[in-house]
């Protein structure tokens, strides 16, 4: 780098970068440097270099090291970054180190460790597992796998078990088998042949509108109901990408969970393809290791959660997004970005295309694909309308009129008579219910007192089990009061269904029933999750009681009844888009339904069985229920119709977040006069984790016309005294309000 003075980003909440000299040490754009900062060091990221300073070079201090053994990061990666910091108002610096794994946020060297793979020698292959002594077992498992494939991994080592690779290197030792190191982690392992289905008329006509253009960014929206087959089309068309040199396919998941099929899958029919996954249940060396085999462009297919968006991929040829609607895309705290967003714009700046899957799009997604936009902006549409298995049947979708029959212990009879006809069938049943715990209030009977969060505007949650009342919010936690802190009063009742409470009363209404329950409590542990979800593919659970979790992507053949606890509350919220998240909710449980040859049954139970949204979910027509939210969305001027950003403040108590918030209402009218600003109000939770809150929004008709402002506002806030006291973000494009 010829010029001397070196640009660097650095981890500080400060949105500029810092010179520095290169004291002699040869370094690239996208280099991890070690430099002097106050009176720590710091790492940081070169961006660029100069051949002036605005500070007198006397005063410039020198880098110290330069990582060389590790690639740079290259330009199309800090590119991205840097959009997505301009655009998301966020320090460069901080977005940038924050997309890095964490071991490259460390003072040191990100030396990976080298992953090794087996196979026998000729004096291995000439032996015979008797020469092992029987009660080395794991040795003689280890032998036997060896002879069975050509090479095996680490990886298949430790499916074996723990201390399988210790066996292994016993038997290098003894000169049977040789170690030689790999590029990827991947399995060698042959994975059991699966059948390629052939495709249908509606997937071949997909797979071939797309792969018509490779060459080029277009966005296409796959608009496919659950089961018709969305991710056959993405193997076929990482199958067209793959035969081009090199070429590098980045699919992201909204969830970890998701993760695990989504690889078995696509390792069996990619057998030999280097794949790797990026998530935040990897150890930090694993993820360092997978993120520099994406890197390096060793890795050929990427499955990665939100962060694998900004994963420099050299080769990057294709993006998928599944579930492109899931709200776990956008980031909720720190550089608030939404990866599905990224994701088209990283595509649309390397020309190639993407693909956004799912059976209840986004609006955002929906208006792109079917509405007047300007050509540069549109999606072109491609629609799955049939389950692929052609036996699967769509399921029949019965909405129960809750205040029209008797309830027992909260569940309508209908609902009882069908969950007993599956286990007379021995077929499965699953309970969707949104709310974790055993009920959602603790009321007294005397003075209708509830118990409240004192630190938030919420009421505490009872969770039987533990004996505990809990804020959902803060994570508070105390005893159950024994009687009444208002009256006196000794009955205070648990008012209301959650799961713990769902759970126990199918136990007292169906004694005979095997029942497990999915919740955030249930599955703290690791791997509780997995081992639940193999007890039901094992036919050992009759009855699955859960939160959303349950409703994404899981493949149950055997489950031919889903019951709907209680959505209401979402029908009727403040919040705009709380019904399109519902029904996206509903139509992903209801596709859990009868998947296989079993027809699947659905019943909702609602005080409110002829709410639009129920209409249309009966008739499992996502469109025509888009198109009609597009229009409400049009008439309240609410996303698609507008662009918004919300600035949020908090602060031990209001008056200094109302006196922030005010100063920025003047600022924002001075300064244009395009956008719209709404505040300050009060949140829905005007207190939360102990601090008062206030917001205001920002509405503008375009979304250079909010940027402008936004930019402009963010330095004079920066510069405001208040805004070192309180707190305050900015969430643009917010997906809650
Ligand atoms: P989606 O991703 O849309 O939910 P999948 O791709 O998982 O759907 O497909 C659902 C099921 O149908 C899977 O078991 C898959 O193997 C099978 N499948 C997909 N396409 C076909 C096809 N063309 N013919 C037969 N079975 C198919
Ligand atoms: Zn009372
Ligand atoms: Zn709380």
């Amino acid at each position: 780098m010829p010029k001397p003075i070196l640009q660097i980003a650095l981890d500080v909440p400060l949105n500029r970068l810092f010179d520095y000299l290169s004291g002699g040490l040869h370094v690239l754009v996208g280099q991890r440097v070690l430099v002097p900062f106050g009176q720590r060091n710091q790492i940081g990221i070169v961006m660029g270099s100069a051949d002036v300073s605005e500070h007198p070079l006397e005063k410039l201090k020198s880098i110290k090291q330069a990582f060389t053994d590790e690639l740079p990061i290259d330009e199309e990666a800090l590119g991205l970054i840097k959009f997505s910091a301009e655009y998301y108002q966020y320090p460069l610096g901080q977005a940038l180190l924050s997309a890095l794994p964490a071991r490259l946020r460390q003072i040191a060297p990100a030396v990976s460790r080298k992953q090794f793979a087996y196979s026998l020698t000729d004096l291995g292959c000439s032996s015979a597992i008797e020469q092992i002594p029987k009660r080395q077992l794991l040795k003689r498992h280890v032998f036997a796998a060896l002879q069975e494939n050509e090479v095996i991994t680490e990886a298949d080592l430790d499916a074996i078990s723990n201390s399988a690779r210790k066996a292994a290197k016993l038997l290098v030792a003894e000169g049977w088998a040789i170690a030689k190191q790999v590029q990827a982690i991947q399995s060698l392992m042959e994975l059991p042949p699966v059948d390629v289905p052939e495709l249908n008329d509606e997937q071949a006509h997909a797979v071939k509108q797309i792969v018509q253009d490779l060459e080029v960014f277009k966005a296409w929206l796959l608009h496919g109901i659950t089961g018709s087959g969305k991710t056959e089309v993405y193997i076929r068309l990482m199958q067209h990408i793959l035969v081009q040199n090199n070429a590098q396919i980045l699919v992201l998941v909204p969830e970890i969970n998701l993760t695990p099929q989504l690889e078995t899958r696509f390792r069996s029919r990619f057998a030999g393809v280097p794949l790797v996954t990026l998530h935040s249940n990897l150890s930090e060396s694993e993820r360092l290791h997978h993120w520099q085999l994406a890197q390096s462009g060793a890795a050929k297919i990427i499955i990665g959660t939100r962060l694998s968006v900004f994963t420099p991929l050299p080769n990057l040829k294709l993006i998928i997004i599944d579930e492109e609607h899931d709200s776990s895309y956008k980031q909720q705290d720190s550089m608030r970005y939404h990866a599905r967003d990224l994701a088209v714009i990283r595509a649309k700046r390397l020309n190639i295309p993407v693909v956004l899957g799912s059976a209840t799009p986004a609006l955002e997604s929906w208006q792109n694909a079917t509405g007047n936009q300007n050509k540069a902006n549109k999606y072109n549409l491609l629609s799955l309308n049939q389950r692929a298995v052609s036996a699967a049947k769509l399921p029949v979708i019965d909405c129960i009129d809750t205040t029209k029959v008797n309830l027992q212990l909260g569940l309508t009879p209908q609902l009882i008579t069908a969950l007993k006809l599956r286990l007379a069938r021995k077929e499965q049943s699953l309970l969707f219910i949104n709310r974790r715990g055993y009920s959602p209030v603790l009321l007294c009977s005397a003075c209708h007192w509830v118990a409240p969060c004192m630190r938030c505007s919420a009421r505490l949650v009872v969770h039987l089990g533990q004996r505990k009342l809990r804020c959902h919010h803060c994570g508070h936690e105390q005893n159950i009061p024994k009687q009444c802190p208002s009256c006196g009063n000794a009955d205070l009742h648990p008012t209301g269904h959650g799961t713990q409470r769902l759970e126990q009363t199918l136990a007292q209404l169906l004694p005979a029933a095997r029942i497990a329950r999915v919740d955030r409590d249930s599955i703290s542990r690791k791997n509780a999750l997995v081992e639940i979800l193999d007890q039901v593919h094992n036919q050992e659970i009759d009855i699955l009681v859960g939160t959303q979790m349950l409703a994404k992507g899981h493949d149950f053949p055997n489950l031919t009844l889903v019951g709907v606890i209680d959505t209401d509350s979402a029908l009727y919220s403040p919040d705009f888009r709380a019904s399109e998240r519902l029904f996206a909710q509903l139509m992903q449980v209801a596709g859990r339904a009868g998947r296989a040859d079993k027809a699947g049954q659905v019943i909702i139970q609602t005080q409110f069985p002829d709410h639009a949204l129920f209409n249309a979910l009966r008739r499992q027509d996502y469109a025509s229920y888009a198109n009609a939210l597009l229009l409400e969305r049009q008439a309240m001027q609410f996303p698609p119709a507008s662009f918004i950003a919300l600035l949020r403040a908090e602060a031990n108590n209001y008056a200094p977040v109302q006196q922030f918030l005010t100063f920025a209402v003047q600022l924002a009218q001075n300064i244009t006069k395009s956008v719209m600003v709404y505040g300050p109000i009060r949140p829905q939770m005007e207190r939360l984790k102990g601090l008062e809150r206030g917001q205001l929004l920002l509405q503008a008709n375009t979304r250079a016309d909010l940027q402008r402002l936004l930019k402009a506002l963010v330095m004079q806030l920066d510069a405001h005294a208040l805004s070192k006291k309180i707190r305050w973000t900015l969430d643009i494009d917010p997906l809650e309000l």
